[in-house]
């Protein structure tokens, strides 16, 4: 190539291989102004159109070169030095509408060996089809595909949906490679444990199985109340069989956009077949799991649930996939989920009796600074509570700890923990007229004198009148001497009177009756039901079954299966229970009046008593 062409000639330029032309420009363009600067670059300098016709006219033009609405020219003689080397000057000017300049050019004097100029027009650059069709179809297409996307993306993250999937799902679900959690961090559950031992087992393990040609089940449904550890126990087994887990709730599946839950299910599964042996999580499955009732119908929920069972009927269960379920309401759940091949087996999860309350309290301690604990006296003192309710408990009196700038959490702590997540923080600020602290102490003294006075009943804890954020202006504590599994009929009529004594002590006393029993009747009035109607504690009823329990773990719903005239008597009944043990608790108070004002005098000074005081003052003899 004439290092001083003035422009580029196309007809040269390998148009069908234009990638390696690329290639060779790139190269060339870098090389050019890497190592040699200057040296192809001519200099270009601009003059006037009359200039140029002038040197025409002279016979002092070489070569010309139109290109587009710019004229180059070169003249000889007109050379700038530069490192060394001559450099042609080339000069330019604008293209005017000069229909004689061909003309002029022909007819014109040149230094050239054959006394003609050289001129040329250059043909306008025409790009290769490939490449044309990619700058101007495919470049932009794509610009705007990935402009579209993005902002559908940010559009179905908020509004949680997936737009962007073709089929195929975007978002994928990971993996958990490393679970650290193990049995240790679950404590108590030891029947729990003891059936998961098996499915830990057979993933370290698989072929000692398929050799016996015994199939493990390819589901097992973790059952309980919340806050009884089933997440937890999950992870546990991933952790104890070393193997990967997919963890999922159930809510995930079902999005805002039909086939989204069922194509999240089947890459879940796909995924976990590659990664067998392993762990599938899916909490909370009732979300997709509910039962198929036909009378309401979610299109969405019931394409997941049909392709969780596929999947669950297709996938080879030698290969070490293990599927473990988690829910609260397992009556919900489809009865298709339930059959065997699927989640055939179930793990329950109790709430943790007295040796498993110390086992989780134990386990939380170990989380933070402490003394010596009396552990069975919080487990004692917390009797129902579930797992994480006990977790949250010993967090609460760290917290405490720290509050009070004391160096470890004590017994005292965890106590005052107690009450504040049942009955909510202490409420200092609330004002509290003398003569309303008056009726609080004697309502609270009415109910652990009913209490005490009656041997079933458990001893008296606590009682305190300072009031709670949750609204009870003051509480007695009761705590069992030991785990209770089994109440007479006499302990529950025990326990209404109990309810009851506080309302009979504000009417002994001070002959009025305020709304501060409110929670004390819903109370007495759900044991004098229950007795009746699923205790069979009534004559009249016998053993027949009135009510059922709609959902076991969440909430003591029931629905009468009776007809309206025996609704009406069993209220009839439930109120003779409720009256005669208020009538007890008056009778108890009446005999005690003494005794009465002495405890609320006290309890007025003190505001919170312990048991022990109480019994003291109690016992002692006048
Ligand atoms: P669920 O899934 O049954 O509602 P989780 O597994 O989410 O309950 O439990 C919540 C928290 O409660 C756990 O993270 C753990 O701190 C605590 N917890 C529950 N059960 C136990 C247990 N048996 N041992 C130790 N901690 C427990
Ligand atoms: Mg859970
Ligand atoms: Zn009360």
């Amino acid at each position: 190539m004439d290092k001083n062409k003035i422009t580029d000639d196309p007809s040269q330029r390998p148009n069908n291989n234009w990638k390696s032309f690329l290639w060779t420009l790139a190269l060339l363009l870098i090389l050019n102004s890497l190592v040699f600067p200057n040296l192809f670059k001519p200099k270009i300098i601009p003059t006037t159109y009359s200039a140029f016709i002038n040197k025409v006219d002279s016979g002092l033009i070489k070569q010309v070169n139109i290109d587009g609405n710019k004229i180059y020219f070169a003249t000889p003689g007109d050379t700038i030095d530069r490192k060394g080397d001559t450099i042609d000057l080339i000069f330019q000017t604008g293209k005017m509408n000069d229909a004689n300049l061909v003309d002029r050019l022909l007819v014109a004097d040149s230094p050239n060996e054959n006394g003609k100029i050289e001129f040329t027009e250059t043909i306008p650059r025409e790009n290769s089809p490939i490449l044309s069709f990619l700058l101007y179809w495919v470049l932009p297409g794509a610009i705007f595909f990935f402009i579209w996307r993005n902002a559908m993306k940010s559009m179905g993250g908020r509004m949680g949906g997936n737009y962007m999937s073709f089929g195929k799902n975007k978002e994928k679900i990971y993996a958990e490679d490393e679970i650290k959690t193990t049995f240790a961090d679950v404590a108590g559950q030891d029947e729990a444990k003891e059936s998961l031992n098996e499915i830990i087992d057979f993933l370290h393990n698989p072929k000692k199985y398929n050799e016996m040609g015994a199939a493990l089940p390819k589901g097992v449904l973790l059952v309980g109340p919340p806050g009884t550890g089933k997440t937890l126990i999950a992870r546990a087994v991933a952790g104890e069989a070393k193997v990967p887990f997919f963890a999922l709730s159930g809510s995930e599946f079902v999005q805002m956009f039909v086939g989204m839950g069922a194509a999240k299910v089947r890459d879940l599964f796909s995924q976990a077949n590659q990664k067998a042996p392993c762990i599938i999580f899916i909490d909370e499955i009732d979300a997709i799991g509910k039962r198929r009732d036909g009378m309401t119908s979610n299109d969405e929920r019931e394409q997941t649930l049909n392709q969780l069972l596929t999947e669950m009927d297709g996938f080879d269960g030698q290969k070490g996939v293990v599927i473990l379920a988690a829910t609260n309401r397992p009556e919900s759940l489809d009865k298709a989920l339930l059959r065997p091949g699927r989640f055939d087996r179930r793990v329950q999860m109790e709430l943790p009796d007295l040796e498993g309350r110390k086992a989780i309290l134990q386990v939380h301690l170990k989380k933070v600074k402490h003394e010596e604990i009396d552990l069975d006296l919080i487990a004692r003192a917390t009797s129902g509570a579930s797992g994480a309710e006990l977790a949250n408990i010993v967090n609460e009196a760290a917290l405490r700890a720290v509050r009070n700038e004391s160096s470890s959490v004590t017994t005292a702590d965890l106590e005052e923990s107690i009450e504040t997540v049942i009955a909510g923080a202490q409420r200092k600020g609330k004002v509290i007229s003398d003569e309303e602290k008056r009726i609080i102490a004697y309502h609270e003294i009415g109910h652990a004198m009913v209490a005490a006075m009656q041997s079933h009943s458990a001893p008296v804890h606590k009682i305190t009148i300072i009031p709670r954020t949750s609204g009870a202006l003051g509480y007695t504590m009761q705590i069992d001497e030991g785990e209770r599994n089994l109440y007479s009929k006499e302990d529950l009529e025990n326990r209404i009177a109990t309810f009851t004594g506080g309302r009979a002590a504000e009417e002994v006393i001070f002959n009025r009756i305020t709304t501060g029993a409110s929670n004390d009747i819903e109370q007495a009035t759900k044991i004098a039901r229950a007795m009746i109607t699923r205790y069979g504690m009534s004559e009249e009823f016998d053993m027949v079954a009135l009510e059922t329990i709609n959902n076991p773990y969440l909430s003591s719903d029931t629905s009468l299966s009776c007809s309206p005239e025996t609704a009406a008597r069993i209220d009839d009944v439930v109120l003779s229970i409720v009256k005669n043990a208020h009538e007890k608790a008056k009778k108890i108070i009446r005999e005690n009046e003494a005794k009465m004002h002495e405890l609320s005098e006290y309890l007025i000074k003190k505001e919170t008593i312990t048991g022990e005081e109480f019994m003291k003052i109690l016992e002692a003899k006048k």
